[in-house]
């Protein structure tokens, strides 16, 4: 089987890279917002779409010096990602395409790897080579077993990071018969798991998002365009780095537990427009948004739930495993023992209490049982089950399966 994986390297740009990085963000913002305005404006009349801006790319480019220096590459998955992000909206799977405003969060991708070298230099350190920008020295050296990809180079709270897309092939993994559990998102970052209780966000997690808020009141005391506004804006950048890589470490931790020891993880349906709205990964500004407060700790959460769902997935499937998606709905308010559904049952943000069959449990507990019985509803054999049919059979259960899809 071909799996896809990334690979993140810290940049280390010259000065004159660094400068260049900065203008090409820029550039890309300017045709992103030039692309999207044009649409906005004459789309739906003129039949405006990805090929006929592609061709005035060509044109703008020859016209514009600072826009030539950008790699053309790049400019032109500009102009993909905009047919995308129009496509998805269509789709009713995501708003209206958003102008990109401010500097600080740039990024942009080189889509053809093979224009891309890797490679080592000494220990961890490296140097990556990329079109118009030559080598870029890095940490982080690992060996990427395969092909690159494409590379996405972002900038986060001033540090520059790269991310590298590789493609390799594996050999299939033998089908994995280990039990299977249900996956329940509980209220402020606890995961529960069916048969193996709740796990609650990590300490520093908790801490960092307590700095994080602490820091946003400070920018919005500051006065605008000033020196020590910049530097506040700075450290809320910071920590919002820092409770990136806290979650993902802690996220890398429980899926990796999961993928080992079950064969079917069962998790509930994700709304893609929220993973498309995180995905595009917009830039908190610090004092405009009203709500922010409120919003943080559920966007935070939310973003963490979908990249659980997507560690989980690429890591059970390297072993032999699957990852399942059952309907969300109402999942905190039906009864594991009898199937009841009533919001009465839901006596308190972490009990259960069945009107019906008087069945009591902690809420996220019962949640995560309810999610694995959705499955089991549309068709997923338990593991015992399983063993028992193909000892009926006498074949192996590999086989069974192998047979039943
Ligand atoms: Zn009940």
């Amino acid at each position: 089987m071909k799996i896809q994986k990334a690979h993140v390297v810290r940049l280390y740009p010259s000065l004159v890279q660094e400068e260049f990085l900065r203008q090409i963000g820029g550039g890309i913002r300017f045709l992103w917002n030039l692309a999207l305005e044009q649409r906005q404006t004459w789309g739906q009349r003129h039949g405006l779409n990805r090929f006929s801006q592609s061709k005035e790319l060509t044109q703008l480019r020859s016209e514009v010096d600072w826009l030539k220096a950008c790699p053309s590459q790049v400019l032109q998955q500009v102009l993909n990602d905009l047919e995308k992000a129009f496509r998805n909206f269509f789709a009713r799977r995501a708003g209206f395409p958003k102008f990109r405003k401010k500097p600080g969060g740039d990024s942009f991708r080189f889509p053809d790897g093979k224009s891309v070298l890797y490679e080592r230099l000494t220990g961890k350190g490296g140097r990556l080579k990329l079109p118009k920008l030559g080598s870029i020295r890095f940490r982080g050296w690992r060996d990427i077993p395969g092909q690159i990809r494409n590379v996405t180079v972002r900038c986060d709270a001033g540090q520059w990071f790269a991310a590298i897309q590789y493609e390799h092939e594996i050999a299939d993994p033998a089908v994995k018969v280990l039990p299977a559990a249900g996956i329940d998102r509980g209220i402020s970052a606890i995961i529960a798991v069916s048969g193996a209780g709740r796990t609650k966000g990590p300490n520093a997690y908790r801490k960092a998002l307590k700095k994080l808020r602490r820091a946003q009141r400070v920018v919005s005391r500051r006065q605008k365009g000033s020196q020590n506004r910049r530097k506040a804006v700075l450290r809320v950048a910071r920590l919002h780095q820092k409770v990136r890589r806290v979650r993902a470490d802690f996220l890398h931790k429980i899926s990796y537990g999961l993928a080992k020891n079950h064969g079917t993880l069962v998790f509930e349906a994700l709304k893609i427009r929220n993973m498309v709205r995180s995905a595009v990964g917009t830039v908190t500004e610090p004092g405009r948004h009203v709500r922010q407060k409120a919003g943080l700790n559920r966007s935070i959460l939310d973003q963490g739930w979908g990249m659980l769902r997507s560690f989980c997935g690429y890591k059970i499937a390297e072993r032999g495993g699957q990852c399942l998606d059952v309907s969300a709905r109402n999942t905190s308010r039906e009864c594991r023992v009898c199937r009841h559904v009533s919001a009465d049952n839901r006596v308190s943000q972490t009990r259960f209490f069945c009107v019906s069959c008087g069945h009591t449990e902690n809420a996220d507990d019962n949640a995560s049982v309810v999610i694995l019985k959705r499955a089991v509803d549309n068709g997923l054999l338990p593991v015992e089950a399983l063993r028992q049919h193909a000892r009926e059979a006498g074949i192996s259960v590999g086989s069974l399966l192998a047979s039943s899809q």
